[in-house]
């Protein structure tokens, strides 16, 4: 236990919760299938960054997690690599329909990068991602959403819309994402947010990223998170 404090530090990392998973030091300990450790491997990332090494095993554990690190720190991989592990323990897949994964982004630049990462890892598994966002024809991601799909990429706004237009269902949604929330809350998506979070069933696992936490991301994690644990890397938050 000395001994994993002392390599936190070393890493910048800060912890708070219960029963904290112990930290991981490279992907080979994450316990990922040989496809995607080869997907992986492909990326050529040799070994996991900070928050990754403390966030893979807090999410592979199936807990909730506030992950607290700067802009370009590997937070993407930190939610979408265990969301392939996720999904690929569903029983039963074909058997209903609806993303099973749900990432938010606050913008179309971000959720198009998310979604490029999010195929890169899901390809190995033949795992379906859509992207929805603004600037794209409502009736082509309608159609696409249709034609189904195991992990949506979204800006809130075009999200509610799909939704609203029952090109999806979010009855098979157990994982959701809720990245960069403090600039979702600056571009005035907490309404959206929420509304999104209440059509997903409760005992979901919910991942919360953000490079800061003002006190009205901190309240929306109070109330959608379950006993998360959070993770903080460097100086920040
Ligand atoms: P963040 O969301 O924290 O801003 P990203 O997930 O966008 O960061 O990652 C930043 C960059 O680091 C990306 O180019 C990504 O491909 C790369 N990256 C992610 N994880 C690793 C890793 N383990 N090793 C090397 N590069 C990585
Ligand atoms: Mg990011």
């Amino acid at each position: 236990e000395q001994d994993v404090a002392e390599y936190r530090k070393s890493l910048g990392i800060r912890v708070t919760g219960f029963d904290v998973p112990r930290l991981i030091k490279t992907f080979e300990d994450a316990g990922f299938s040989v496809e995607l450790m080869k997907a992986i491997a492909k990326q050529a990332y040799e070994k996991p960054t900070a928050i990754q090494c403390q966030a893979l095993p807090i999410v592979l554990s199936g807990r909730d997690i506030i992950g607290i690190a700067k802009t370009g720190s590997g937070k993407t991989a930190a939610f979408v690599l265990p969301m392939i592990v996720h999904i690929m323990d569903q029983p039963e897949l074909e058997k209903e329909e609806g993303p099973i994964g749900v990432i938010c982004a606050p913008t179309r630049e971000l959720a198009h990068q998310i979604y490029l990462e999010a195929k890169k890892f899901a390809k190995c598994h033949t795992i379906r991602v859509s992207a929805v966002y603004g600037g794209m024809s409502k009736l082509d991601q309608f159609k696409e959403l249709k034609a189904g799909c195991e992990i949506v990429v979204a800006t809130p706004g075009r999200l509610i819309d799909m939704l609203k237009m029952k090109a999806l269902t979010m009855s098979r949604a157990t994982y959701l994402v809720l990245d960069e929330a403090d600039r979702m809350f600056d571009l005035g998506f907490e309404p959206q947010i929420r509304s999104i979070v209440g059509q997903i069933r409760p005992d979901r696992q919910t991942l919360l990223f953000s490079a800061t936490m003002p006190r009205k991301v901190e309240k929306l994690a109070r109330e959608v998170l379950t006993d998360p644990v959070r993770v903080t890397v460097g100086e920040v938050g």
